[in-house]
């Protein structure tokens, strides 16, 4: 048996913080020894700092443990990062420059042409960048990024469809307020609303999208057209989105949905730790996928697609659903790093 990896979490006590502190603490590879936060936190006990928002309470080991400060070269030389954008690009850089290998789910860096944004099951050769990149930056660590919350489900669930030659995406998503920390969106303007705008996340779905399914590292972006809708909704986790595609080789329904639910990647075939088996999940129910019903499928790291169907103005429309904090965040980036540890980066 491996000796396990000792690992850090970068703003272990937001909301995505809390996921990593989760999942790692029951982690085969991964050993979590060391949690950060701000100076709001820092010396005092993880439990104490953490408003714990899991169904799973604080893990034993973890929360008596004292939170310090996002330090480069204190913790361990892999380190997750949860951090609020407004600081993850300074601390971030300043990690990977002192060595370390930061595993972020920060926004910062997820566009840099030398920085991997992976989705491991669809483009993790672009994994190859890890080396330029300490080249360039003259860094003996690295960063990767895993995307946004519904680019990872968006991207999934369009990377077996690029076979039939994508040209066109019109996306609608339906985001959970989770997708927006804690203490979040106010209550008075969510409970029984809708509410039309989430800043920035449309450009981000529709570029990150494009660097995801593109070819040398994401430095050739796909040549497909996305048009980005985004709401908040009054749901608690799980960001559901309708999708309509034009495919140009105008395959036939059953198909698209043969090709959804054969599409595997590395992590099922090297049997990661946090693979779902299958990655898709495709549902033949007409009211399914739900968030309630459904974002927890394969320990939040499946994503669900269901309504697939001819589309009268694209080619084909159907509905997408992924857990945001798990395989929209905390879940995609632990198997980010399992992907790394595999391919013996941290070695
Ligand atoms: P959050 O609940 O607001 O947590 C933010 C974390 O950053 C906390 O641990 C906080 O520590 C820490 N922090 C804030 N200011 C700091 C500073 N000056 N120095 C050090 N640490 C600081 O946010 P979240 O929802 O977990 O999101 C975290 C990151 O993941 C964001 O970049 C977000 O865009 C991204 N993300 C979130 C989701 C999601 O579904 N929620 C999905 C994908 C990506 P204190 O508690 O000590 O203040």
């Amino acid at each position: 048996m491996q000796p396990l990896i000792e690992v850090g979490i970068l703003g272990a006590t937001g909301v995505v913080g809390q996921q990593f502190v989760a999942r790692l603490a029951r982690h085969p590879w991964f050993k979590p020894t060391w949690l950060a936060a701000s100076e709001r936190s820092e010396g005092k006990a993880y439990a104490s700092v953490a408003p714990w928002r899991l169904t799973t309470p604080i893990p034993d080991e973890l929360g008596p443990k004292t939170v310090e400060a996002c330090t480069p070269g204190r913790g361990p030389r892999v380190v997750f990062s949860g951090l609020d954008a407004s600081v993850a690009g300074e601390i971030e850089q300043a990690f990977a420059s002192a060595g370390h290998f930061v595993v972020s789910n920060a926004r910062n860096y997820r566009m840099d042409p030398l920085v991997p944004l992976l989705i491991p099951e669809v483009n993790g050769d672009h994994l190859s960048l890890v080396a330029e990149q300490q080249q360039a930056k003259g860094w003996k660590g690295a960063i990767v990024t895993n995307p946004n919350c519904s680019t990872i489900v968006l991207a999934l669930a369009l990377a077996p469809l690029r076979v039939f030659d994508l040209k066109s995406v019109l996306v609608s998503t339906m985001q959970a307020v989770s997708g927006a920390g804690y203490p979040g969106v106010p209550s008075l303007d969510i409970l029984g609303n809708v509410v039309p705008f989430i800043g920035g996340e449309e450009e981000k779905i529709e570029a990150e999208t494009l660097k995801i399914l593109g070819s040398d590292g994401g430095r050739t972006p796909h040549t497909a057209m996305i048009s980005a809708h985004t709401n908040r909704v009054a749901v608690l986790d799980g960001h559901i989105m309708t999708v309509s595609v034009d495919l140009g080789a105008k395959p036939a329904n059953d198909d698209v949905i043969e090709a959804l639910r054969r599409f595997r990647g590395r992590p099922q075939e090297l049997e990661l730790p946090s693979a779902p088996h299958p990655p898709i999940v495709v549902s033949f129910d007409n009211n399914r996928p739900q968030p309630r019903l459904d974002a927890d499928r394969g320990d939040g790291m499946a994503i669900t697609v269901g309504r697939v169907r001819p589309c009268k103005v694209t080619h084909t429309k159907f509905v997408a659903l992924g857990h945001n904090t798990v395989r929209g965040a905390a879940g995609a980036a632990i198997l980010n790093a399992e992907l790394m540890a595999a391919d013996r980066m941290f070695a």
